[in-house]
This record gives structure tokens, sequence and C-alpha cells, in this order.
């Protein structure tokens, strides 16, 4: 493996976290630390604490863990030891300074990918427990400033990039446009009432890969789909609060994207290729509203896509020549069981597909994911060193002959370019959008 020397930054001095330890007071820090623990986490938190017999059978699940030299410090149960352990134990009186590890551990060194759940014996979720800590961090406010930045946003607009209702409908135009070159009788088909599908994005789509909607227009024209998007906010489907710790506006993203979908009276939600996306509105943020499902069914891209391709509404017309790899998004893996169903389409639209190891629920995280890659470029340094394992996963898979990585999920791709790129490890990446595109039968 071609391994450069990255100059990591030790201490890393967050804008945000430093602003918000200013404010903060002994008693503010006791009283919203004994709010969490007692009145929002409960028995829950108190079973994990008491259960956790310190074996270290999670460790070699994390990549942190196994990137850092087996840092201790890294290991799942570690970092529950030094943030919620203490505050338990402290009953919640513990220092400015020990907010600010806290907040570095849950922001940075874990992704809430839940992989050390799979090897837990007794289940224990540590995601879990560091989204407890990032709550606290959110009600103290301690948060990164990058990662707090998309919050506000979605705050002000209900999406994550500060894109207001013109500039999203501009580029809905723009992108229907760019498609009549090709298929000139496409739409874009913009709030229509009573369609079958409500297609939703993240909002980077439509900011950084606008294209991206292109290429669904396409595949949805192909297919003969009744689908539409919405005109006004609830668009976006991704939800930065959720990893903020800031469950009240999650909540509000969340409603804000289920009332544009029930408003337009469709049958079904298909978002494009988002694992955190999928993850807050199939998952939590419903969770958090009071829906133990979705309220109106929730359908990711893969699951769309898989439909499409392999029971033919779609035709093929010559498979993807290039040997591709898969990478597994925790939250469509581990989180919904779709590694079978991307392992089918791959294998439907391309010639050859080397499986990475570890694969399907026991993937290896990008280490973008549970908003680290938002949390900005004073994260970067320490996001890709601790992800080594990654690198040496994908150099494995080029060595067996792949030559692009197909990752269904916004974040992952983040994640994985910056690795390939630091690491020279020389592979592209695509979204299976991408892949669908280019080998199918298009519109006319
Ligand atoms: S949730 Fe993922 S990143 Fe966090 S401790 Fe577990 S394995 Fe590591
Ligand atoms: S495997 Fe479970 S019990 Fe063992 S250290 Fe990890 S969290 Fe604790
Ligand atoms: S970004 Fe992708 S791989 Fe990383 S945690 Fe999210 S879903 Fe998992």
């Amino acid at each position: 493996m071609t391994q450069q020397t990255v100059k990591v930054k030790k201490n890393i001095v967050d804008e945000g976290i430093e602003a918000g330890l200013a404010r903060l007071t002994p008693e503010r820090i006791e009283s919203v630390i004994q709010r969490v623990l007692n009145r929002e986490a409960g028995a829950r938190l108190k079973t994990y604490a008491r259960t956790c017999v310190h074996c270290g059978l999670c460790s070699d699940a994390c990549h942190h863990f196994v990137s850092m030299n087996r840092d201790p410090k890294l290991s799942p149960a570690g970092k529950v030891k030094r943030t919620i352990g203490v505050m338990m134990q402290k009953k919640g009186k513990v220092s400015k300074d020990f907010i600010r590890e806290a907040a570095m551990v849950a922001y940075s060194e874990c992704n809430l990918c839940k992989k050390c759940v799979l090897y837990c014996p007794f289940g224990i979720d540590v995601g879990y427990l560091m989204t407890l800590v990032r709550r606290i961090c959110h009600l103290l406010g301690v948060v990164p400033r990058y990662m707090q930045d998309t919050a506000h946003s979605q705050s002000v607009h209900f999406n994550q990039m500060w894109i207001n209702g013109d500039e999203w409908v501009d580029t809905l135009f723009w992108q229907e446009e760019e498609a009549r070159d090709e298929a000139p009788d496409i739409r874009i088909p913009v709030d229509k009432e009573g369609s079958d599908i409500f297609y939703s994005v993240i909002g980077p789509e439509p900011k950084f890969r606008a294209q991206l909607i292109y290429q669904a227009a396409m595949i949805f024209e192909a297919a003969g789909s009744d689908w539409t998007m919405p005109g006004s906010p609830g668009w976006d489907n991704s939800d930065l609060c959720m990893f903020s710790g800031d469950n009240e506006m999650m909540g509000r993203n969340k409603r804000a994207h289920f009332e544009a979908a029930a408003k337009l009276r469709v049958k079904k939600i298909v978002m494009g290729e988002c694992g955190h996306a999928f993850r807050s509105v199939y998952d939590v943020g419903n969770r958090w509203l009071g829906f133990k499902m979705p309220p109106i069914p929730v359908i990711h891209a893969v699951e769309f896509y898989h439909d499409l391709v392999c029971n033919g509404k779609i035709r093929i017309l010559k498979k993807f020549a290039q040997p591709i790899t898969l990478h597994d998004p925790c939250n469509i893996a581990r989180g919904m069981g779709l590694y079978e169903k991307a392992r089918e389409l791959a294998h439907a639209l391309c010639e050859t597909v080397v499986e990475m190891t570890p694969n399907r629920e026991h993937n290896i995280c990008c280490n973008a994911g549970g908003g680290i890659i938002n949390c900005g470029p004073p994260f970067k340094d320490k996001r890709v060193e601790a992800n080594s394992v990654k690198a040496k996963q994908l150099f494995d898979a080029k060595a067996m002959g792949a030559e692009v990585v197909i990752a269904p999920c916004h974040n992952c791709h983040g994640g994985l370019e910056d690795i390939i790129h630091h690491y020279g490890v020389e592979m592209e990446l695509k979204f299976f959008g991408d892949i669908i595109y280019e080998v199918m039968e298009k519109p006319e």
C-alpha cells in the first residue's frame, strides 16, 4: 500500500467548539448533563452502562481503533469510558476541558456506523451512546462550526446548503433543459399532485452534483415512471441536525419532508443515493415524530433501481465494462439490509464485480459518516488518517482488478474520495445512477 506521511493536527482547534465553551458555567454543564442522563436517556443508557464487561470484543470492529495502532482510547468501549462514562460517574460535575474532549470524541472519532453493535455479545450500541454525547454537546452549544452551519441552514431553509426556494426550482428547470437536449420531451415534473413517486434528494445534489438530477430524470423517463419533485421546502431529505444533536430541528426537517409528500398525495417517496438521509427518514427522524414506520412508504434508490433493472423496466444495452467493487454504506447495509439487492443490481449492470473484504453488513465505514465530513477542514487530516484500513481494503480490491468503486451514498463518496486521493489508490468513484445512465437504453 502506498503510504503518504500526513501531518495530523494533534490539537485541532474548532472555532464553534471554543465559542460554545467560552459561554459555559459549571452549573449549566451539570444541569444539561443531568437533563439528558435522567430525562432523555433513561433505562437504555443505564442498561448499556451496567452491562458492558469491558471485554473488548467490539474493538476490532472499529476502523478508528484498527487504523490508529489499536489505541485503546479509540476502541468503542474506550470512547464510552472517556465521555458518557465519566459524565455518569461524576453526575455531570465535569469541566469545560472535559466537554471539549467529549465533543472531539463524539463528533470526530465515532461515525455512528453501528458496526461494533454486531460484535458485542450484549448488543451494546456505542453509536447510540455517542449520539447522547452529541445531544449534550448540542444543548451546551458546543458543536463544530462547519456542522453547526449546515444545521443552521436546515433551520432557516429546511436544506443543509443555504439554497433558497428560487435557486432550487431554477436548478430543476436548468437540469430539465439540459436533459431536453438529449430527450426533447422529457420533463422534471414539479409539484405534480397524485404522482406515484415523490423523488427527494440531499441538499448538496443541486449545489454540487446537479447532473445526478438530470440522470434521475432520464432514468424515470426511460422507465415510464409517474413521478414528481416538490417545488417548496421539504425537497432535501438529509438531516445534519440528526448528527449535531438537535433532535427538535431534526423532527421539523422530517416533518417538512413528509408533509411535502403528503401535500402532493403521492404513493411513495423514492430517495436518492444517500445513506444518512435514508436513516433520518426511515429510522430516526420518523420515530422522533412518533411514527414507528414512515407515514408514507420510503424506498432507497438502491431498492428502486434494483426493481427497474432486475425486473426489466429499463433496458440495459451493454453492461459496464470496467471491473467494479461495491462499497456498502453502513446506513443502508447494516441499517436496512440492502446489501444483497445492491449486489444483484451491480451484477445486472456490470460485467465484473470484485468483492471487498469484509463486506455486506461487516463492511468498513468510509469515515465520513455520522456527520464527521461535515465537521469540515479542521478535521480532514484526522478523518483520513483514521481510516487507513479502508484504504487497504480498496488497494486489495484494486489488486484483484477493480478499477471503479460504486458507493450509493453521498457521504461515502466524500469520504472515499479523500481516502483515494490521500493514499494514492487511483480508483474512480461512481453512483449506481451514473452506471445506469451510462448503460441503459435512453429515452428519445
Ligand atoms: S459506531 Fe462505528 S465508529 Fe463508532 S465506535 Fe462503533 S464501530 Fe467505531
Ligand atoms: S463488546 Fe460489548 S461488553 Fe464488550 S467492551 Fe464492547 S461494548 Fe462492552
Ligand atoms: S457515510 Fe457511508 S460508509 Fe460512512 S457512515 Fe455513512 S453510510 Fe456509512
